[in-house]
């Protein structure tokens, strides 16, 4: 038996281990490094304050992590969804989460990526973790889980947006600390948990 949904007790805390890591721009800072998991799995079953989702523009619905959120939440979520008026690339906008286990969703559009990423793709893909974050504080949440934008039909090479994720929630959290508690990177495939756990001691290195 395996519980259908997983508390954030049950997501362990990420703890840098190896040497000192951290360059001039992303020194050890303890306060940090207890606010991160990385975790692999399907984000629909974290029972956290507030999940991502790598949305469309129309916000209706689609594939990938998108498809996994309407479908565990139901058609209440679409419809709460069709009230919003759609979604700009880097934006985000809070719902209900109705029967999934986390409190809220919060939908960001991540940029579509054809050919190499350029300054617009970059800004676009910091937006969504930035304005992700901002959503979830000022609504007074505390836990949230991103899983890797864009990353999936949208084209934004993997090994790029490892880094403008971490590089975001390290300045966010270097904000905004005292507002959050727990900033969870879902992953679901083996590859980008081997990016996260080579990436994470760059930006949240030991001290
Ligand atoms: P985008 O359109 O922003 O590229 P996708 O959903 O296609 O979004 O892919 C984004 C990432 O979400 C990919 O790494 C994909 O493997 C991952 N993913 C798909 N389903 C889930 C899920 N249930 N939980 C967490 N991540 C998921």
């Amino acid at each position: 038996w395996t519980a259908d949904f997983l508390s954030l007790d049950q997501v362990p805390i990420w703890t840098p281990s190896g040497q000192p890591t951290g360059d001039q721009s992303h020194p050890a800072n303890e306060a940090l490094n207890p606010k991160i998991s990385l975790f692999r799995g399907d984000i629909t079953k974290l029972e956290v304050d507030a999940i991502v989702n790598a949305a469309n523009k129309t916000l209706l619905g689609g594939g990938g992590v998108d498809g996994s959120i309407h479908r565990g939440a139901g058609p209440l979520l679409k419809k709460e969804c069709t009230t919003l008026g759609g979604c700009e690339t880097g934006q985000a906008k809070i719902t209900g989460a109705y029967k999934l286990p986390a409190k809220h969703v919060i939908h960001t559009v991540g940029p579509i990526v054809q050919g190499a990423v350029g300054d617009r793709e970059r800004e676009g893909l910091r937006n969504c973790y930035s304005n992700s974050l901002d959503a979830a504080v000022q609504n007074k949440l505390r836990t949230v889980a991103f899983p890797c934008i864009s990353t999936g039909v949208y084209g934004y090479p993997p090994d790029q947006a490892v880094d403008e994720a971490l590089s975001t929630v390290r300045k966010y959290l270097e904000e905004h600390h005292a507002q959050l508690d727990r900033v969870i990177f879902c992953v679901f495939l083996k590859s980008d948990e081997d990016l996260y756990q080579e990436r994470l001691p760059r930006y949240f290195p030991r001290g």
